[in-house]
Order: C-alpha cells, then structure tokens, then sequence
C-alpha cells in the first residue's frame, strides 16, 4: 500500500481529524495542519530521489511540487492534476542587491509558474484532493491570483470553478484569467475579507470544495517553494528566505516544510524568515510588535494581491516565524512601487506585492536586522504582467500618491529620421 499522510491536526486545540472527511476547520474554529508520518520517511535518502526526479520524463516527477510528493501528499497517484507546476528560476541580482545594501541577492521568480504566480503550486494539490474526494465543484475567495490558479486547474480536471472577487481592486491580468479560464465569477460588492466570509459559508451550504489557503492541502503545495529554493543551491541553507504576506498560508508553507527537512536531518539548520506587509495592510505586523492576537484592519494598498486585512492563517504563520526566528516588517506603497521600479528594470519583473519582498529586504537592511554579507533568498510571487496598470500608472506618473522615481515613459515623437535621431541624443 501507498505512503499515506497521519491526520489533521488542530493548530489552536490540538483535536485530530481525520485527512478523508471535508473539513478546513477544527470545531473550535482553529485552522488545520496536515501531519505526515515523517517516521516512516526516516532514514530514506529523499534528497537524492528528488535530485534524480529532475531529469525525468514522468510529470509528476518533472512538477516542482509533485516531484516532492513523499512531504507534500502520498498516495495521490491518479488524483494528481498538474501542469507542470514550479521549476521557476532563481535569479541573480547585482543590480538589486547595490540597491538595497546587500552584497549579492537571489530572487526565486514564482510568478513564472503556469498560471503566473505560486498559487498553482497548492492549487495542484487542493485540485488533486478534490478529485481525490470524488468533488466536482471548487470555490475560492480570491484578490486575483488564486481565482485565476484556480480556475485554470479546474477546467484542466474538469470540475466547476466558482470565484468570488472583491468589487474593484482586482488587477486585469487576474481577471483576464479567471474569464478565460471558464470561472464562474461572482464579484461581490465588498472587500477580500467579505468574500472570504462568504465563500466559507456557501461553501458549507452547497458542498461546494473550497481551495483558499484555509485548505490545508493547499499549504502542502506551497512548501515546494523552500523544497525546490533549497535544491536549486544544492540543498544549501540560505540566512533568509523574505516573502511577502497577506493570508499568510505562503509564510506558514515555507516555514512548515522547512520544520519538515529539518525534523528529517536532511538539512541541518533553519534560515530565518522574513515577512513583509504593505503599510496599508498590516495586521501580523501589528500582532509581531506588540504580542497581541491578529485583529482585523480595513485593508488599502496599492498591492492588491497583499490589500487583506483579516488574514486566516495568521496562528500557524506566528508559529512558523517563531520556529525560524523570523521577523516581520511592513513597508509603504511608495517603497514598494519603486522596489519594483528596480526588480523590473533588472529584467526579472514582477507584480507589486512581490517587490514588498524587496522592499523589505531594503529596510531590514536599514535597520541591522539583516547584513550586508548575509545569504537571502526573496520571494517573487507574481508576475510582471499580472497587474499592467501598475507598470504604466507608475511610468506615466499617473498613480495616485505615489512619486514616479524610476519613471521610464515613452517619449513622442515625429514620423521622420532627423526627429528620431534628436530625440535618441536627448
Ligand atoms: C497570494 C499572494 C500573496 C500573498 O500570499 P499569502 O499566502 O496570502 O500571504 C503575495 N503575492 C502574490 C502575488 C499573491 O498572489
Ligand atoms: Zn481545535
């Protein structure tokens, strides 16, 4: 028989349940951890077997997630609905680094995955799971990225997918997305966090499979991102892995699978992680500096993929960061923006909330908490193009509050070869 994962385990009370029932919360309310039997894992050369899985010709072996499937969801086999997911680059940016004061930097590009950001690498697990459940209909309360995740996975499996967008805020690229891939698409008139309130419920009323991040499996996925980060360097441990957080399922992930190898021996000690929130959206920083419980904000942030202010995941994200000796720091629109101006212009390119990474990275820096001779990995988590009004608003130095500093806009200019030239010298 197939490895199979132990339980599902409360992370506020402890209770177990069991991994075959649909369930996203405990009755107490507390989220969910998926609990592999890591006993049975022990002693197995795994990092070997996911070396040799990169040459294969299987997908599920050639998937950056699946090719972990042993610490991700054994047993899956038929289910596994995958494009290929993950096996997005790790890039070196000198250029990036002089800016935020580090003497050299890698950016591991997750908005290179198939559907453009790394929601498809937990949205290939929770839509491997349903299929596994026997379900045919999934819902998501999306800010964009996991509704087009999504939708996209779904048409593949061949279920119905049924969005719920906030009114407004969601960026083109998304909602292009969404469409095309054949969501049903209910725009909601509310924010995030009333649609995350609702999509739950409606969920539980119409037995409809929900995949936000309240979803344990999708977490599963998501820690791919440290597994393939760290085989990427050889299985080399970096100081800091900096990430920016909304829901704050992705920090949890990282940090989970991390806890994994470790409890494993098959790395020997933890970088630290770094969490970065927009000003505008901050309630885990606020929770992080004074030691209180998350309380809800009203969210605003010109990254609208991080612009949530009720987040579901903050318990297992304070536990992770306190596993890693984690920090968390919070950042402006207007850094932000211009951290993007130099991630884009490096020719990597990414959305803004991914650049709150790098923005972050600067402060810290600033602040001593990192060195400048530390060994950081940042997290990019979506692409470039996901949001084009962003990169033209901020070139043409129309976005609202926000200084154009890097701004690159196009210039006019005549139909004729003496103009053109005049206008290259300039
Ligand atoms: C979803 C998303 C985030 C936030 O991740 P959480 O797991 O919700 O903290 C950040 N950036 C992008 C591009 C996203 O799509
Ligand atoms: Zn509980």
């Amino acid at each position: 028989m197939s490895a199979q994962i132990q339980h599902l385990a409360c992370v506020r009370c402890d209770a177990i349940h069991s991994p075959d029932e649909v369930r996203y919360r405990c009755d107490c309310g507390g989220t969910l951890d998926v609990v592999h039997d890591l006993e049975a894992l022990a002693g197995r050369d795994l990092l070997g077997l996911f070396d040799d899985r990169r040459s294969s010709r299987v997908p599920e072996d050639r998937s950056g997630v699946w090719r972990f499937r042993e610490l991700v969801l054994p047993g899956a086999d038929d289910a596994i609905v995958t494009r290929g997911e993950g096996n997005t680059w790790l890039y070196d940016v000198p250029g990036v680094a002089s800016r935020v004061g580090l003497d050299g930097l890698q950016l591991k590009h997750e908005g290179e995955n198939p559907t453009a950001s790394f929601k498809d690498r937990g949205m290939t697990v929770a839509i491997s799971m349903a299929r596994k459940l026997g379900l045919s209909r999934v819902a998501c309360a999306s800010t964009g990225n996991t509704s087009a995740s999504m939708a996209s996975y779904a048409a593949r499996a061949g279920m119905q997918a049924v969005v719920f967008i906030p009114d407004g805020d969601i960026a083109l690229g998304k909602l292009s997305q969404a469409l095309a891939y054949g969501g049903r698409t209910l725009q909601l008139a509310g924010d995030f966090d009333d649609a995350m309130r609702i999509v739950e419920q409606v969920c539980a009323a119409e037995g409809i499979y929900l995949v936000n991040s309240v979803n344990p499996f999708r977490i599963e996925g998501q820690k791919a991102i440290a597994f393939e980060l760290l085989q990427d360097r050889g299985w080399r441990v970096p100081d800091w892995i900096v990430l920016p957080g909304g829901n704050l399922g992705n920090n949890t992930a990282i940090a989970k699978g991390l806890s994994e190898l470790r409890a494993l021996g098959l790395i020997d000690r933890l970088p630290r992680i770094a969490v970065v929130q927009a000003a505008g959206a901050n309630p885990l920083y606020t929770a992080w500096t004074t030691g209180a419980d998350v309380v809800p904000v009203r969210a605003k942030t010109v990254a609208t993929a991080i612009k949530i202010g009720s987040p579901v995941s903050w318990r297992k994200s304070l536990r992770g960061l306190r596993a890693t000796d984690g920090v968390v720091t919070e950042v402006s629109d207007q850094q932000i923006m211009d951290a993007k101006a130099w991630v884009d212009a490096a020719g990597v390119g990414a959305e803004p909330a991914s650049c709150a990474t790098v923005a972050g990275i600067r402060r810290l820096v600033d602040e001593g908490v990192i060195s400048a001779d530390s060994d950081v990995v940042g997290v990019l988590t979506g692409h470039m193009l996901k949001d084009p009004d962003a990169v033209v608003g901020y070139h043409m130095g129309s976005l609202p509050g926000i200084v154009s500093t890097h701004a690159n806009a196009p210039t006019k200019v005549a139909a004729n070869l003496a103009a053109v030239r005049a206008a290259l010298a300039d």
